[in-house]
């Protein structure tokens, strides 16, 4: 079975992530609009028949602005934890009762041909979790917002084939840009936003065998570009002495617009 990940948008203006096989396909959050996932989608030959689910990572915006459309006029079945409904549903926000589907915490649950489990990661929003998903021996982990790596997440961000994880701000940039000071600790602290270096750091001393793709996520429009992110991470990691094999690729995820098709192949 193949194993197909594309990022619709990927940042602090909205979050969208498509994983697919041959036959059917999910969504990992809905933070653009309806209208910009169906026509994304259109344009890669995909057809919103073969969604089967949105996942929802937590109640910031940047997560859910297409959320109440997708449910309402796609009758798309949306999966998050109870305490995440529970952040997310509010007088202002109407999900249709029939769309809302509550999963446990890292207990696998069958969806579309995948197994796909949720994780918690330390976030400043009532709750928020990471999706590592199966097909296979194939294993894609995705951890958008999260302030550190904790016990809990690594270990499905150690297991990932194919691995999108943020890599929100250059730590010289936040430092010394705009944003207020209260606004810059909360970014940097263990429940805000993951940095290139802390990012780079924790790949450079995990083992890279078995992973092929490393998407970096999430990327802050003020205090980082792709460059630094990409750079930060190259350079890190051949100061640990792990020099890049042609079998292992490094994207950086647009802010706008979708990425290429990646496609891992049991
Ligand atoms: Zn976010
Ligand atoms: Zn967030």
């Amino acid at each position: 079975m193949k194993l197909n990940f594309c990022s619709l948008s990927s940042g602090s203006s909205g979050n969208c992530y498509y994983i697919g096989n041959e036959f059917y396909g999910i969504l990992i959050d809905a933070g653009i609009s309806a209208t910009s996932i169906r026509k994304f989608l259109r344009d890669m030959n995909i057809s919103m028949q073969t969604i089967m689910g949105v996942m929802i990572t937590h109640n910031h915006s940047d997560h859910i602005k297409g959320l109440e459309v997708l449910t309402r006029k796609n009758r798309l079945p949306a999966f998050t934890t109870q305490k995440v409904w529970e952040s997310i549903v509010s007088p202002g926000m109407k999900i249709s009762r029939d769309c809302i589907r509550e999963i446990p915490l890292q207990q696998k649950f069958h969806l579309a041909g995948f197994d796909i489990e949720a994780f918690p990661v330390f976030h400043d929003a009532p709750e928020t979790i990471g999706y590592h998903i199966c097909s296979g021996n194939k294993k894609i982990t995705i951890v958008t917002d999260l302030g550190h790596i904790c016990q809990t997440s690594a270990p499905y961000i150690k297991e990932a084939n194919l691995l999108v994880i943020e890599s929100n701000y250059d730590e010289q940039m936040l430092l010394n840009g705009r944003y207020p000071y209260y606004l810059k600790k909360r970014i940097q602290s263990d429940n805000g936003h993951l940095g290139n270096l802390q990012t780079s750091t924790f790949l450079a001393d995990i083992d890279h065998e078995n992973l092929s793709y490393i998407c970096l996520a999430h990327l802050s429009k003020n205090n980082n570009t792709p460059e630094k992110a990409l750079e930060t991470l190259k350079r890190t990691l051949s100061e640990k002495g792990i020099n890049l094999n042609g079998q292992q690729r490094i994207s950086i995820l647009n802010r706008n617009t979708p990425s290429e098709m990646i496609r891992l192949v049991e």
